[in-house]
């Protein structure tokens, strides 16, 4: 048997955590047993899907890596299936027209509230001999078993049964053509040859009307794994407010998708006490046998911790192209200065986000003036008088590198019988504009001899005019 798996979204908004997580397990599992992923877009809900979020579900699911081998498929590209199979039911007495109007089925909806049931459809055409009204467009509907058990054994909550007599006759193929969900999903799944059916437990209540409809079709269930949500750090359903925002937007935010890949695993998986893994280990380790059976919580902390940790391997080159999408959107050329690459490797251990290794690399492309109570504090009558001296030792000096740089500082800092700050901060305010930049001898060096000079040049007059 061929492993197979799909990621089913409904396109009526961005790929969100709860759905890149779920995307993740089942990719993860057809990877794991070598086999294959399914992308089906379920575009039914013609009011609410549009085409900007199928962009954003490619966006996010090619940024995050999860490649598929089939598809995608578009369900609004295969009615005529859908209405094909109705008719094989219809015709086999396992589905029937429904001409209950709207107002009809509110009527009994009512009654049924108001007499403390739980609303249903009552099955009144079920077995009706009626003349069906002229100015209704039917809709068909499955004949559900009316008792017995339906029973599965699901590979993350265990076993799940549920009465027959619980479930109503749902709607297979609305009035205007278009079938439901339940419907929908079943043939697809049959269809593509899904084995295993990893989705969100919200779906956990539809599994047994979908089962007794593949019971009807006499074809093979697949297995189903439904995993438990997402909550946010209160507790609650996870929501924009808990930072949960869609997949791309962590790209915009300067997260690596390594980072959100490892996060969303660990989000309800574990393999031990593993918490930085990649994506091959993930592969290998992927079981579904360890997803806990309780709501996962996010906690963005977490998520921005990992980030830090892959920013610190990150390959240079690519975390300097990274960082120029971010330094072109604060209008920054980073053309004309010193080699990105350089700059992110002297900052990436400092830092949380790709935007964040941007704020704090501007400053090599363009001066920044600092505030006036930096300058107050830092670029004092003592403070410029050092600096000045700084400068001369600078400017003479035979090779322009890290040590040697630390070198005229440290003389400087002799000469004058302070401490090593006081030569330090000044010098960062009048290079950076800011205190915190990283060893300021390893700044300069990249900042270069002329530049450096300049600066110094600029702020010291500028102070001197005060
Ligand atoms: N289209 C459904 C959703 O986005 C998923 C259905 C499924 O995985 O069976 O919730």
């Amino acid at each position: 048997m061929i492993v197979k798996t799909r990621f089913a979204p409904s396109p009526t908004g961005y790929l969100h955590i709860g759905g890149a997580r779920t995307a993740l397990f089942s990719w993860a599992f057809a990877r794991k047993h070598g086999g294959q992923f399914v992308l089906r877009i379920e575009d039914t809900d013609l009011e609410r899907s549009t085409q900007e979020s199928i962009k954003a579900i490619h966006d996010g699911m090619s940024w995050l890596g999860l490649d598929h081998d089939e598809g995608p498929f578009y369900q609004m590209e295969r009615l005529q299936r859908y209405q094909d199979v109705a008719q094989q039911l219809l015709e086999n007495g396992q589905a029937y027209y429904c001409y209950a109007s709207k107002e009809e089925l509110d009527e009994m909806r009512r009654q049924q509230l108001a007499a403390g049931l739980k609303p249903r459809y009552d099955g009144r055409w079920r077995d009706s001999k009626q003349t069906p009204p002229p100015d209704i467009k039917p809709v068909i509907r499955f004949k559900n078993p009316l008792s017995g058990y339906i029973s599965f054994t699901d590979l993350i909550k265990g076993k799940i049964s549920v009465a027959n007599n619980e479930l109503d006759d749902l709607v297979l193929i609305r009035s205007d053509g278009v079938p439901t969900y339940n419907f929908s999903v079943v043939l697809d799944d049959l269809d593509m040859n899904i084995t295993h059916v990893i989705r969100g437990d919200d779906h956990v209540n539809n599994t047994p009307r979908q089962i007794n409809i593949i019971r009807a079709l006499d074809a093979q269930l697949p297995e189903y794994a439904h995993v438990p949500m997402i909550l946010g750090a209160n507790g609650e359903r996870l929501s924009k407010r808990h930072g949960a925002v869609s997949v791309t937007q962590y790209r915009e935010d300067g997260y690596l998708p390594e980072a959100l890949v490892n996060y969303l695993a660990r989000l309800g998986w574990s393999h031990g006490d593993e918490e930085v893994f990649s994506r091959e280990q993930l592969v290998e380790w992927f079981d579904l046998s360890s997803i806990s059976r309780s709501p996962a919580k996010f906690n963005p902390e977490k998520l921005c911790w990992l980030n830090q940790q892959y920013l610190k391997k990150a390959d240079n080159d690519r975390l300097a192209e990274l960082t120029s999408f971010f330094l072109s959107r604060k209008g920054c050329n980073y053309h004309q200065g010193p080699d990105l690459s350089k700059i992110v490797d002297l900052l990436k251990e400092r830092i949380n986000t790709v935007e964040e290794l941007a704020n704090a690399a501007v400053f090599f492309f363009r001066s920044i003036e600092p505030s006036e109570e930096l300058k107050q504090q830092f670029l004092t009558m003592e403070g410029r008088t050092i600096l000045a001296d700084l400068r001369e030792e600078l400017a003479q000096l035979e090779n322009w590198d890290r040590e040697s740089i630390h070198q005229a500082i440290k003389d400087i800092v002799k000469k004058h019988a302070v401490k090593f700050p006081k030569v330090a901060m000044p010098l960062r305010v009048i290079i950076a504009g800011e205190t915190q930049t990283p060893s300021i001898d390893a700044v300069l060096e990249i900042l270069g001899r002329d530049e450096t000079l300049k600066r110094m040049n600029t702020q010291l007059k500028e102070c001197s005019k005060e």
